[in-house]
Formats: structure tokens, sequence, C-alpha cells
């Protein structure tokens, strides 16, 4: 990975080791194409991040994998990686407005007429979602009506009594890292539907929640960039494409490269810190523009024992007061290094980034005691991962669009623009915004670029 001045070319350039990069690469690679991956970190695996904390690899990026995202489950396979159930045994914690309570399954501890509600609410929500087309959503009979709509005005439509609004409060912030009038409702519905509806999206058991990896999720990617060996270049940062008929030059912190076409799988508003030249087409470069990232910062707090086991509690709990809006029992495969994960989100995120870390861990502590017990209060380790942070990711999980940008910039995410294409979890037609969706994304720009 030593650094050069020296102008390297290949057919294929792609920027960004992420997911969606490593896997363009890995089959362009194997498909007999000359490639490199530039990465601007100094490391790969971008939204995937395991670190070692207290002897134990921990996930403080993307971390989960469901039944049906069958790419990223088939990858570890052949990576050889396990994948484990999300602990789940007990009883969950729900704290919305007025209503406090457990319950064991799925039907929240609601008020009967709130259950009602809620079922209805669920029912219309994920029928609406079965007719949204996942790969022209800007189609829709209704496309302009509801990207006109943000997800708020949607929720007041669905939903009827505080209760409801308010588990769908916290739902959209923990999947979006937003609040719900930050998004349109086309973009939300869309989104829900490129993985199969909102269950499918929320559920641990059978949904995007099920597994984990053994060891860590960031094993994916690098399994990929050892495949890809000296081919991935890292510390090198593109500050500048010159692109035309004849192809492409990049600008990098690792020196100049040359390709034929080009392969960009960074997130939408990260593409649009780089200097295009010449200026890329008005949609596209707009999109750059109007895609900002979720807001997200997981919470860690490890413990000797996982002492709400004990007080019949899985560990997972859901609150519309933050900091936290959503808590997960993060122990390991084994039950080692007892945990509890917290996820701070959307405007309670930005809002708590503004204080101290001292603060912050109080105010988390607070609320993890106030849910599971005193016990809490004394964590053996407490980490922290703040997203907005990191600059080559600019916050997660995912790029979001606000009401009308689906419907006048989508065509633009993925179609290509001379010998650029455009992949990453953004642009994915299954598992949007998810680890899967990455690995969809470089299966649709491999095909592009090797038909041309
Ligand atoms: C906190 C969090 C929790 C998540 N949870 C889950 C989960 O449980 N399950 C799940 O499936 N998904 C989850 N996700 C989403 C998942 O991580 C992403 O969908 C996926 O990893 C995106 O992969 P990608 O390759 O599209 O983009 P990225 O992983 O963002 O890769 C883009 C790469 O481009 C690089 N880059 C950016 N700009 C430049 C530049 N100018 N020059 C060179 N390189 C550049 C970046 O450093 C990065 O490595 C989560 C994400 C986060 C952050």
């Amino acid at each position: 990975m030593a650094k050069s001045r020296k102008l390297r070319t290949a057919d294929v350039l792609v920027i960004g080791a992420g997911l969606a990069g490593l896997r363009t690469a890995d089959i362009l690679a194997r498909a007999g194409k000359e490639v490199f991956v530039v990465e601007a970190r100094d490391r790969v695996g971008g939204r995937t991040l395991t670190r070692e904390i207290r002897g134990e690899q921990v996930d403080l990026g993307a971390q989960w994998l469901g039944p049906t995202q069958h790419r990223a489950r088939t990858l570890a396979e052949e990576l050889g990686l396990a994948l484990f159930p999300t602990p789940a045994i007990g009883r969950t914690l729900m704290e919305l407005g007025e209503h406090r309570g457990t319950f064991e399954g799925t039907i929240p501890a609601l008020p009967f007429l709130s259950l009602l509600d809620l079922q209805q609410a669920l029912w219309r929500i994920e029928r609406r979602i079965g007719r949204v087309p996942t790969r022209a959503p800007w189609s829709d009979a209704q496309a302009l009506e509801l990207d006109a709509q943000t997800v708020e005005s949607l929720k007041q439509h669905y939903a009827k009594t505080d209760g409801v609004k308010a588990a769908l409060d916290v739902m959209v912030r923990v999947v979006f890292g937003a609040e719900p009038s930050e998004i349109s409702a086309l973009f939300f519905l869309h989104y829900l539907a490129t993985g199969g509806g909102l269950q499918a999206e929320v559920e641990v058991e059978g949904g995007a929640q099920q597994d984990r990896i053994v060891g860590g999720a960031q094993q994916l990617s690098e399994g990929l960039a050892a495949r890809l060996g000296d081919r991935v270049v890292l510390d090198a940062a593109v500050h500048a494409v010159q692109w035309g008929e004849e192809g492409v030059r990049l600008d990098t912190a690792a020196g100049p490269f040359r390709g034929t076409q080009l392969v960009v799988a960074v997130p939408p508003t990260l593409a649009g810190r780089i200097r295009w030249e010449p200026k890329l087409p008005p949609d596209r470069d707009h999109l750059h523009m109007r895609m900002p990232m979720g807001s997200t910062t997981k919470c860690f707090a490890f413990y000797e024992r996982p002492f709400w086991r004990a007080r019949g509690l899985s560990g997972e709990a859901m609150a519309d007061q933050g900091p936290l809006s959503y808590v997960v029992d993060n122990s390991q495969s084994d039950g080692s290094a007892p945990a509890l994960l917290g996820f701070m989100v959307g405007g309670p995120s930005r809002r708590w980034q503004r204080r101290s870390e001292a603060e912050r861990r109080d105010a988390v502590l607070a609320q993890l005691a106030r849910m599971f017990g005193e016990p809490a209060l004394a964590p053996v380790h407490y980490e922290e991962m703040r997203w907005d942070d990191e600059g080559w990711t600019g916050g997660c999980p995912i790029g979001l669009m606000a009401p009308g940008v689906l419907t006048q910039l989508g065509p633009a995410l993925t179609r290509p623009v001379g010998p650029i294409h455009w992949a990453g979890t953004e642009t994915a037609t299954e598992w949007a915004g998810h680890m899967e969706g990455a690995l969809e994304s470089a299966e649709r720009v491999v095909q592009e670029v090797l038909s041309l």
C-alpha cells in the first residue's frame, strides 16, 4: 500500500473501498478486467467498522443481516464467516409518551384503542409499500403526490393515537437517522419496499436485525480486499476527476490514476465534494447537493453480567424520549462481553452531539438505569461512535431525500455520465441502505461496465 506519484492505469477505477466498491472490483477482476480501488481512509469497509474492545470484536457500524439478504449471507459463507442470532429472549421495554411497559413477542404494551390504530396503520402502510415500483419509484401512480409530502404528514394520515405516532417517530429515527419531518413520503415508502416492507425492516426474528456475524461485519470488506490485494490503494482520497470520451483521470492523495471507466461507490453527498472537470450534468450535481446523511451515534455500555436477563428483559427497548431511541442486547455470540447497545438517532443525535462526551455518557447511562435498573449506572466500559464526525461518511446510516428530490432527480442516481457509473447502497433496488444493497449495486454497475 505504498504511496507513489507515478501514474497508475487500469481498465476500471473504483472510488471507495466500502462493500459496493470492493464487490464491484472483485467481480470485475474475476471477469479479467484490470482494476484499482482508491480509498480515502487508511482502512477498507466504509460504513462497516469492527474494533477490538476489551478483547472482543465490536461492530461500530453496520452489524445485522436479515434472512432475505442473500448476497451478504452468501458472501459471509464464501469467506467462512459464521452468523449468530441476535439475543431476543425476554420482555421488550417500551416508553412511548405516557405509555410505559414491557411486552413479549411483537404486540406492544399499548391500550386497546392504540393497538387497533397500530394494526390498521401498519396494514395500510405495508399495503402502500407493496405498490411502489422498486426500480422506478417516480413512476408510481401517486409519485408526485407522495413526494410532495413528508413522512410526518404520512404519519398524521395513517395514525390517529399518540402512542402509535410516537412509535412511528421512533421507527423512522432508528431506520433513517432522521426525523419524519425531514424525509419525503415517497422516499420512505420506496426505501422500505426495497427490503420487502416495514416488518421486514424493523423486526429482529425474521427481519433485518435477525443475525450478526461472528467476529464482526467489517470482515466482509476485509475478505474482499484480501482477494484484491494491492489493487486496493488506501490513503488515496480522490480530490478531482477529469473525464471525457477517452476515459477518466483521478487526482488522489496517493497520486494520479487513469482508467477507461470509473465506478463511484461513495454516498452521493461525498461525491459532491469531489471536483469534477468538466462539471457533471445539473441533475447529477443537484443530487449530490440534496442527499444529506442521517445522524447516528452508537453507544455501547459493557457490563460484568447481563443483569437485564435476570429481570426477564431481553435488552431490547424503544423510547420516544431520548437520548436513546432504541436499545438492544449486544453481547457476543457465546454470551461473553455482556453489553447494551443504544442508538442515538435523528434529532436527539444532533442535539446531544452539541454536548460533551461526559454529558452524553451520563444521560445514556441514566436512561439505561431508568429502563433496566440501577446496575446500568456502573458499566465496566463505555464507548460511543459518532458517525457524523467521520469525514469520509458524513453521518449515517444513509443518504436521505426530502420532498421533491426522488421524482425530480431520482433517475440521475444510477444514470451513467459518459465513462462514469454510480454504485453504493443509496442506488440499490433491493435492501437499499443496507450491506445487501451495497452488494446489489455492485452487480448492477458491473453489468453496465461489462456491456460497454
Ligand atoms: C451506524 C450504522 C449502522 C448500520 N447498521 C446496518 C446493519 O445493521 N445492517 C446493514 O445491512 N447495514 C447497516 N448499515 C448500513 C451499511 O453500513 C451500508 O449500507 C453499507 O455499508 C454501505 O456500503 P457502501 O459501499 O455503499 O458505502 P460506504 O461503506 O460508505 O463506502 C464508501 C467508501 O468510500 C470512501 N470515500 C468517500 N469519499 C471518498 C473519496 N473522495 N475518495 C476516496 N474514497 C472515498 C469512504 O471512505 C468509504 O470507505 C449501517 C450503517 C451505519 C453507519
